[in-house]
């Protein structure tokens, strides 16, 4: 089984770098040596301007053989995401695929960046728990968003709950299930300090039971991040009988079976 779609990547990296061809041409070159047929590009939604769909639209032109779609990470950023989601309400009908993310905690924390365990040490993990899964329940219930990337982000130093999530993440994958969102498969877990796929064995199984659709996906902010680890990806998914992706087109969501591809391609409407 082989991947070709890689639905979270950042050209622009941790910095306003407007869309022009020398920035996006090398992402689809390495794309297509990789075997990527299909990518979203997926920039942090607090560098929105350099989104410049003009340049997206040439980027297709010249690859024609390669399915690039437009798109945004929308996070719950507390100075920019108001603008982000004014962006995305204004932009909608140009964009393919909006991610939909939780990067801020209470006290506007920036939970994920390096350096951040020394706060997850001193607060009360299962207060941190439930107001990381209340934001997610808030941005999958917003309207704006197709897919919920790394949906458990707030294991990534490997602090866990004292007790079991089983009830909380039912009642958040049933709200995704209701909202027609599907959910990403994150090889970026597996180089970070908790080393492990995003999501869990365990959230993957409770979304299984509940027929949410999956995306695959490197979060690359590199181009050399593409397709990271994608074989290993493969595995896990052979394991779980997952045997097709999600691919958006104007928000369009289309299952597409991994052992033929294209080919055995099934419209699909969730809800
Ligand atoms: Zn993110
Ligand atoms: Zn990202």
């Amino acid at each position: 089984m082989r991947l070709f779609s890689d639905y979270h990547t950042h050209p622009q990296g941790h910095r306003l770098q407007p869309y022009s061809a020398e920035l996006l041409q090398p992402w689809a070159d390495h794309a297509r040596a990789i075997g990527l047929r299909d990518f979203a590009l997926t920039d942090h939604d607090r560098y929105h301007e350099g989104v410049v769909f003009d340049q997206i639209e040439r980027l297709r032109e010249a690859n024609p053989d390669l399915n690039i779609r437009a798109g945004i990470e929308l996070d719950n950023d507390p100075v920019h995401s108001a603008a982000g989601r004014a962006w995305v309400e204004k932009h909608w009908d140009r964009l393919d695929f909006v991610l939909g993310s939780v990067h801020f905690l209470r006290g506007d924390w920036a939970f994920d960046h390096a350096g951040e365990e020394a706060e997850f040490a001193r607060r009360d993990i299962d207060e941190v728990y439930g107001d990381y899964y209340e934001r997610i329940r808030a941005m999958a219930r917003s309207g704006l968003v197709d897919c919920m990337a790394h949906l458990d982000l707030v294991k990534i130093f490997g602090f866990r709950p004292t007790k079991s999530l089983d009830d909380l993440l039912d009642a958040v994958l049933g709200e995704i299930r209701e909202a027609g969102v599907a959910l990403e498969l994150s090889t970026a877990g597996w180089r970070k300090p908790v080393g492990e796929l995003y999501p869990s064995d365990g959230i993957i199984r409770q979304a299984l039971g509940k027929a949410i659709p999956v995306t695959t996906a490197s979060d690359a902010h590199s181009r050399f991040q593409m397709g990271e680890n994608f074989e290993r990806l493969a595995a896990k998914m052979s394991q779980f009988g997952i045997n097709q992706v999600c691919v958006y087109e104007r928000h369009h969501r289309r299952l597409v079976a991994l052992s033929a591809e294209e080919a055995s391609a099934t419209d699909s409407r969730f809800n």
